[in-house]
């Protein structure tokens, strides 16, 4: 039976891990090492509507984390210049059954009809009922009595039109989770970084020592190392399988672009360049933004020049981040 559980890592993927590993085995015990100062990757701000999915098993309200991680409602995402032609698609996240009902347009759209318009050189947007509100910077909110009454957490009210997600500070997100975590959960944080992982004769990891002298002992442990892989990676010595033949984009340019905390779009937008993608987060005090670019046609400078010559303005670097960064897939 196993009673000791390690998860390795405090990134989003390492507090995400221990939260739903409790809910899973409420007895286990559940320890989360991280050292603070190798810190988080801090990118990743944008999700899809499994998340709130998550958050609802998770018990964690939706208006909670908007609170205290900066986080916005997402509708979709608005894929500019794809065509190369400076023109927009906006794919939203699908009107639930509700919706349906009375935005006709919108139960079409994914059958006959899109295949007929577009055969007709109808722009989808014109017949999409979320990429009007989203050109208007809106999202579905219906407040009444039966709404709030049925809804504990109001931000739900937007989910009982359609589906949506979030944008968030992922440094922020990686705080409110292990807050949660720490004072609800029953997960043990411990600071430290990591010496060596003791295994028993068969080769099964039984523990973790770190630097400091600690030492963790478990039955399972999760590898939430990040980049830094270092269990898959460094104990087990898993070969990386790089898809570079087939995915190009191998570097990113993160940046911050401020704005006024009022007047954002309910949406990513995901903007075609010339040697990949930008894409452009709005949480509440900034847009939190990127080049995904291939390097086998340019570095990091010409890239932020383009990116600069875009926006017409000098980019800066985020909280942390070093600009350029290169996040390199090897
Ligand atoms: C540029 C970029 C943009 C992205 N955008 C998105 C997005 O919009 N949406 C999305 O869903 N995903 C996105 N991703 C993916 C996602 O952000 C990352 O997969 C995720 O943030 C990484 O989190 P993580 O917890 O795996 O790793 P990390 O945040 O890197 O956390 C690693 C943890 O391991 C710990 N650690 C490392 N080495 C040691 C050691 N020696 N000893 C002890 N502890 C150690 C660190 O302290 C840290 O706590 C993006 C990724 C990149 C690179």
């Amino acid at each position: 039976m196993m009673k000791k559980i390690i998860v390795l890592g405090g990134g989003t993927a390492g507090w995400l891990t221990s939260l739903l590993t409790r809910e899973f085995y409420p007895e286990f015990d559940i320890t989360l090492i991280e050292s603070e100062e190798i810190g988080i990757l801090g990118a990743g701000e944008d999700t899809v509507p499994h998340f709130i999915e998550v958050l609802d098993f998770l018990r964690i309200p939706v208006s909670a984390l908007v609170r205290e991680c900066s986080a916005t409602i997402k509708i979709g995402i608005k894929f500019s210049n794809w065509n190369g032609d400076g023109t927009s698609y906006f794919h939203d996240f699908r009107a639930k059954d509700e919706l349906e009902e009375w935005a006709f347009d919108d139960a079409f759209r994914y059958n006959m009809l899109s295949s007929y318009l577009i055969g007709e050189d109808v722009h989808l947007d014109t017949v999409n009922f979320y990429s009007r509100l989203a050109d208007q910077w809106k999202v579905p909110f219906v407040l009444n009595d039966h709404t709030l009454s049925n809804y504990r957490d109001a931000i739900m009210a937007i989910q009982h039109l359609g589906n949506f997600a979030l944008h968030f500070d992922a440094r922020l997100l990686a705080k409110f989770f292990s807050q949660v975590a720490q004072s609800t959960r029953r997960i043990r944080r411990v600071e430290g970084k990591l010496s060596e992982a003791t295994t028993d004769a068969k080769g099964n990891i039984t523990g973790i020592r770190l630097e400091n002298g600690k030492y963790v002992e478990c039955d399972f442990i999760f590898d939430c190392s990040g980049f830094a892989r270092l269990l898959l990676g460094k104990h087990f010595k898993q070969r990386w399988i790089d898809y570079k033949q087939y995915l190009p984009l191998d570097t990113a340019l993160p940046f911050f672009i401020p704005h006024d905390g009022r007047n954002f779009p309910p949406y990513t937008e995901a903007i075609a360049l010339k040697y990949g993608w930008m894409w452009k987060i709005p949480v509440h005090n900034r847009y939190g933004c990127g080049y995904v670019f291939d390097s086998s046609y340019i570095n990091e400078e010409q890239a932020k020049a383009e990116v600069e010559e875009l926006l017409g303005h000098e980019i800066t670097s985020p909280l942390g981040l070093r600009l350029p960064l290169a996040a390199k897939r090897h």
